[in-house]
């Protein structure tokens, strides 16, 4: 690239076309939302039955780079993403257990506390990552049944869904184009799916309401169809038609859902609406460990606050995720966390010791440039730090628009130097015992006053799955 005229210039350049790679079409698209200033999004949630871990929280900081991306173009953004309560079965092909059933059976707690639980880690780690969390719009699974019976109902007054013994089905063979999403191989070796469920009509049909039956369910509802719950996929459906309505505009999730999830979705909304359901489908790849996706059922899981404990910055994560291009897998080592907070500490630095002045075009209109192309976060690293000498604080805080990263100040780092307890002031130690025999007898008028006595006394004390941190202010 050549050299970029850095005298500052007040004016803001034209910003170039924007293009998503859309799972549709397997090709890069020029986004144009179906309404001229405003979009439409919604992301694939959490399932609450356990922590999210740095594989699961990449989709949301996605998501979050994505809505950041939008509103530096000038658009609004509706975003809903949704909080799935019941009816994730332990395959996404609607066999074997509810995911929150099997998670409360094996503590030995209600599914809902459970679910409580989670969703309040899982948030806690979206504020840690500086996700804007209080402009999205969260739906509960569990908030939305009605919605989910109506739009099974409809699909079946339509002709698309049938009854058999555990439930009511959607009948795959009744909708042209299903698997259109990532071109499913509807040949493929599905004959497993049929031989679990022999009463099914076609391999890939899925439940939309399953029935309790037998079973011992702690979550489950009335329906014309009988006692049951919603299949996962429906969720999804309903959520969106009631919060955004029968067409969006971009629809997220990891790469394991294109196949089966999400051409569920649109087939059943597709059916019922008769007309495109979703406009851009943006997957993201998954991130590994030594070369295995990390997943719950592996057992190779990392949490956010496992970095924290390490005394890394959350948003460390957070660049390092910005690193890669979303579409490429990424292998976690702890050596790539500590070069990613090395570097973010680095540029928040080069930040401070920035000169003033007003942005600066040339350089910005490259960068925008890399934003534009799909989203090349690891290009967008890579002027920046190719330039880092010559540029000045509002043009690297016109960067950390689209970055998320909070060095230029957007909010402060969440960066805590966790401290030990037995390294604190005896007067400290023993405010957070107190404190800690409060929270346990659900006291938290008197835990609160404990926490602000502790924080005027110099420190935060941040509360985590594992309990308590404390660092200072
Ligand atoms: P779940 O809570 O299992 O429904 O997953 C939440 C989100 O994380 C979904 O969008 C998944 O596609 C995504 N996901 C799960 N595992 C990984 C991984 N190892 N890397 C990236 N994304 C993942
Ligand atoms: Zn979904």
């Amino acid at each position: 690239m050549g050299l970029f005229s850095f005298s500052s210039q007040p004016t803001k350049s034209p910003l170039p076309k924007l293009r998503v790679r859309n799972t549709l079409s397997g090709e890069i698209e020029e986004f144009k939302p179906l309404s001229p200033r405003e979009v439409k999004m919604y992301n694939c949630g959490p399932t609450v039955y356990d922590r999210q871990h740095i594989g699961n929280l990449r989709p949301y900081v996605f998501a979050d780079t994505l809505r950041r991306v939008l509103e530096v173009w000038d658009y609004r953004v509706k975003q809903v993403v949704n909080i799935t309560d019941v009816g994730h079965l332990t395959s996404d092909a609607d066999e074997g257990e509810d995911k929150m059933e099997a998670s409360a059976r094996k503590q030995k707690r209600s599914a809902q506390e459970i679910a409580r639980e989670v969703t309040e880690w899982w948030l806690g780690d979206l504020d840690e990552l500086g996700i804007h969390r209080e402009k999205i719009i969260f739906t509960r699974a569990t908030d939305y049944i009605e919605e989910q019976i109506a739009l099974a109902k409809a699909l079946e007054e339509k002709g698309y869904a049938y009854k058999i013994k555990d439930g009511l089905y959607f009948d795959t063979s009744r909708f042209r184009g299903y698997g259109k999403l990532g071109g499913l191989n509807l040949d493929g070796p599905k004959e497993a799916r049929v031989k679990e469920n022999p009463e099914k009509k076609n391999p890939h049909d899925f439940a939309l309401w399953k029935l309790s039956g037998r079973k011992k369910r702690e979550q489950e509802w009335d329906s014309p169809w009988g006692v049951g719950f919603p299949g996962w996929h429906l969720e999804c459906t309903a959520m969106i038609f009631k919060e955004l309505g029968r067409q969006i505009d971009i629809h997220t999730g990891g790469v394991d859902h294109v196949s089966i999830h999400h051409n569920n979705e649109i087939a059943q909304a597709e059916a019922v609406s008769g007309r495109q359901y979703v406009r851009y489908w943006l997957h993201n790849e998954f991130i590994t460990i030594e070369g295995k996706k990390v997943s719950k059922s592996l057992g190779n899981t990392v949490y956010l606050s496992q970095l924290i404990d390490r005394g890394l910055s959350p948003l460390a994560l957070r660049y390092w995720y910005l690193t890669g291009h979303y579409r490429s897998p990424m292998n976690f080592t702890w050596e790539a966390l500590e070069g990613a907070d090395q570097a973010l500490t680095r540029l928040g630095r080069a930040y401070l010791e920035a000169p003033e002045g007003t942005s600066q075009a040339e350089f910005l209109k490259h960068f925008y440039a890399a934003v534009a192309n799909d989203l090349d976060t690891p290009k967008c690293l890579a002027l920046v730090w190719e330039h880092i000498k010559k540029l000045n604080k509002a043009t690297l805080a016109e960067t950390d628009k689209i970055f998320g990263l909070g060095f230029a100040g957007e909010r402060p780092s969440a960066k805590l130097a966790i401290i030990k307890e037995s390294e604190l002031p005896e007067g400290v130690q023993k405010l957070l015992a107190e404190r800690e025999e409060a929270r346990v007898a659900k006291d938290f008028e008197k835990a609160d006053t404990l926490r602000a006595e502790i924080e005027a006394l110099g420190f935060v004390i941040k509360d985590t799955p594992e309990g308590p941190k404390i660092s200072k202010s």
